[in-house]
């Protein structure tokens, strides 16, 4: 059993709001196929998966050092012992050759967009919906009764409108609502203090409550403008406040949990093991309290993902309190699949990659993923005259 193809296509992110940092208009995704040998059907086998959405494709990393470095391994390096499975940890290191430690930036999600597809592929071989691949390679269990497939998912948006942004915000909000979702994250640093404490009072009169409300600055605010944030919204009883300050300042976070009584949010820009122990040395998060949203699609994929949850427990925290970033089906996998806390959705951006697909359910603030094989891509909207020309002539 042998990879023998690997694809990636550059796909354009469609709709073009903005956070309090990055407009999305010119964000990109890598769709990656790792076409296997393996015939069923007449085709063959092939895994599907990307990188994360929010940032940029990463045809340049893939095409001219991961991809030739895979294609280049002997078949036997890249298998499970049984051989009826591919080794996704064995795939990540071969892809990996030559690289240093540290310094992730865009490799770390170059890397995951290939090792996320391997899972792809193992559950495609397997006949069965990531989720449970997922499930028993990091021995969580499979008894219904036990594991809970339908996760807690909230609805992000709430980004800043050229005109009439309080309205649009209320109305977005209200669309999410009759979805089927009761829960909501908005956008916050992109305005001015008194503008966004009117955004989070209109978001409320939708979400209802504050638990029910996240806000998301990405990154915006230095230590001072943070702590100003932290005291102007503390009395909204807030899901959490995410990303304050820069993603790497540990200190700025550190502060910030020392001073805001309410849950912190943060990780999606941590790539590795290693960045989230320097958070849990350094940046003051709290047990129990605060939420943890490293994305395996930018940082490296399942395999370190799992580290990094092994990390996590090791410090005292529990999976509950972890969000990945990334609304998307292959994330709905990896929460249901490792008994995480919750997804976010983007059903209004990000397309044709944020979002479920009509195999999913999603009711009462709950979506359940599809059994069809593998992550399902091939069942969300939008994405199928893409998988199409990966796939074409296959
Ligand atoms: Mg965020």
């Amino acid at each position: 059993m042998r990879i023998v193809e690997v694809r990636e296509l550059t796909v354009p992110l469609a709709g073009t709001p903005a956070n309090a940092v990055v407009s999305f208009a010119g964000h990109t995704v890598s769709l990656v196929a790792l076409v296997s040998d393996q015939i069923r059907e007449g085709r063959p086998v092939t895994g599907l998966a990307f990188n994360s959405i929010g940032r940029f494709g990463q045809a340049g990393i893939l095409k001219e050092r991961m991809i030739p470095r895979l294609l280049a391994a002997a078949p036997e390096d890249l298998q499970a012992s049984d051989g009826s499975a591919f080794d996704p940890a064995a795939v990540l290191a071969t892809i990996l050759q030559g690289e240093k430690p540290g310094g992730h930036g865009d490799r770390s999600g170059a890397a995951a967009a290939i090792e996320l597809a391997v899972w792809d592929l193992n559950a495609r071989l397997a006949g069965e919906p990531a989720y449970a691949t997922i499930a028993r390679a990091f021995d969580r269990t499979l008894d219904p009764t036990e594991m809970r497939l339908d996760v807690p998912v909230y609805a992000a948006g709430g980004y800043y409108y050229p005109d009439d942004s309080i309205g649009r915000l209320r109305h977005e909000l209200e669309r999410y609502h009759g979805l089927g979702f009761d829960a909501f994250k908005i956008k916050i640093g992109g305005a001015t203090l008194d503008e966004d404490c009117r955004r989070i009072e209109a978001a409320l009169t939708v979400a209802g409550a504050g638990d029910r409300l996240a806000v998301d600055a990405n990154g915006r605010f230095d230590t001072e403008a943070a702590l100003a944030c932290g005291r102007a919204i503390e009395a909204f009883g807030l899901r959490w406040f995410e990303e304050p300050g820069d993603p790497l300042d540990f200190a700025l976070h550190q502060a910030i949990s020392k001073a805001y009584s309410g849950p912190l949010a943060t990780g999606e820009n941590l790539f590795s093991v290693m960045d989230v122990e320097n958070l849990l040395r350094y940046g003051g998060p709290r047990s129990g309290i605060d939420i943890f949203q490293m994305d395996p699609g930018l940082s490296y994929g399942l395999t370190e993902y799992g580290r990094m949850l092994d990390l996590l427990e090791q410090y005292g925290f529990h999976r509950s309190g972890c969000f990945p970033h990334g609304g998307h089906l292959i994330n709905l996998h990896v929460v249901a699949g490792l008994s995480l806390g919750g997804c976010e959705a983007y059903p209004d951006v990000f397309q044709p990659f944020g979002g479920y697909s009509e195999r999913c359910r999603i009711e009462g603030g709950r979506v359940t993923p599809g059994e069809e094989p593998g992550f399902g891509l091939e069942w969300k909207e939008g994405l199928a005259p893409y998988l199409e020309q990966l796939m074409a002539g296959l």
